[in-house]
């Protein structure tokens, strides 16, 4: 070895969170782990091929994700007997609705060093930017697609007494709050996007208001749903409720759309049904 060469990393599994959209929080630590690494796990070797790039780094990587088949997880840990193998994901935090549960419980069992590099996450990200309680919170990675399912998965966290973050995407994000409205209560909440990016926001409201504001309007790039524990909200306005009806009418018959709306928002009933009669223009 000659003196310019860095020292050869003990061999184990070396978790390295990365940026989640800004270069510049990946730490040196980080940097420097990816750059000494005999091979570096990734779900997207596009993606960590441009990171690698960034840092004027190249190695060797190997596609993992939790269903690759176990044939590549047990190659994988075969070799963290004698290798240095870092685990990154496209962004944050691996195994954070991203790959590796598998592969640290397959690592550990085999009895191998695992070690972690902590870093970027968007979900606590966001729980830092939304003004909601920090002191007990529940991460619930994504809500399922299907509404029935979607719904099952929320109505089982209603009780929760913490402050509950979601990921999300833009196309889904009025739906999803119409329906945290409509099951949890009309609780304060925050949209947090884009987060260390150009066009970082956090939009707060209760519920009933973000998703009138996002009603057909899906925002672009990526998103955290902040939403407080339970408690007391104020009530909607009519503005909101008229957005909450339109976005409602758009997926329900009328009846549906006015008890949907009633439950989400505290708002008569009766009065709901009539206006979205008016707003169908069939008053
Ligand atoms: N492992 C990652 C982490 O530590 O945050 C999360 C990976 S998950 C597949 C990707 C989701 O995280 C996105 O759909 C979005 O909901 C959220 N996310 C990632 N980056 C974000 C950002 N910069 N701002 C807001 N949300 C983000």
């Amino acid at each position: 070895m000659s003196f310019s060469d860095p020292e050869p990393l003990e061999p184990g599994l070396y978790i390295v969170a990365t940026p989640i959209g800004n270069l510049k929080d990946l730490s040196p630590r980080a940097a420097d782990i990816l750059s000494r690494a005999d091979a570096i796990a990734v779900e997207d070797s596009r993606v960590t091929g441009g990171l690698l790039r960034h840092i004027g780094v190249k190695r060797p990587m190997i596609p993992y994700h939790d269903h690759s088949t176990e044939r590549v997880r047990e190659d994988l840990v075969a070799r963290l007997g004698t290798q240095a193998i870092a685990l990154v994901s496209d962004a944050g935090t691996p195994l954070i609705s991203d790959p590796g549960f598998k592969l640290v419980r397959a690592a550990r069992a085999a009895g191998y060093a695992v070690t972690t590099l902590p870093g970027p996450c968007a979900a606590v990200a966001a729980l830092t930017l939304a003004g909601l309680p920090t002191d007990r919170f529940l991460f619930a990675g994504f809500l399922p697609s299907k509404a029935k399912a979607r719904d099952e998965a929320i109505d089982e966290l209603g009780a929760v007494r913490a402050t509950l973050l979601f990921y999300e995407s833009g196309p889904r994000l009025a739906a999803s709050l119409s329906a945290l409205a409509a099951r949890l209560g009309d609780r304060e909440a925050a949209v947090a996007r884009e987060i260390s990016k150009m066009f970082e926001e956090c939009v707060t409201g209760t519920l009933s208001e973000l998703a009138a504001r996002y009603a057909g309007a899906a925002p672009k790039g990526e998103i955290v749903i902040v939403v407080a524990p339970p408690g007391e909200a104020e009530p909607a306005s009519e503005a909101d409720a008229d957005a909450l009806l339109a976005e409602a009418l758009e997926r329900l018959p009328i009846g549906k759309a006015a008890s949907e709306v009633a439950q989400v928002t505290g708002l008569n009933r009766r009065d709901l049904y009539a206006r979205a009669l008016a707003l169908k223009g069939e008053a």
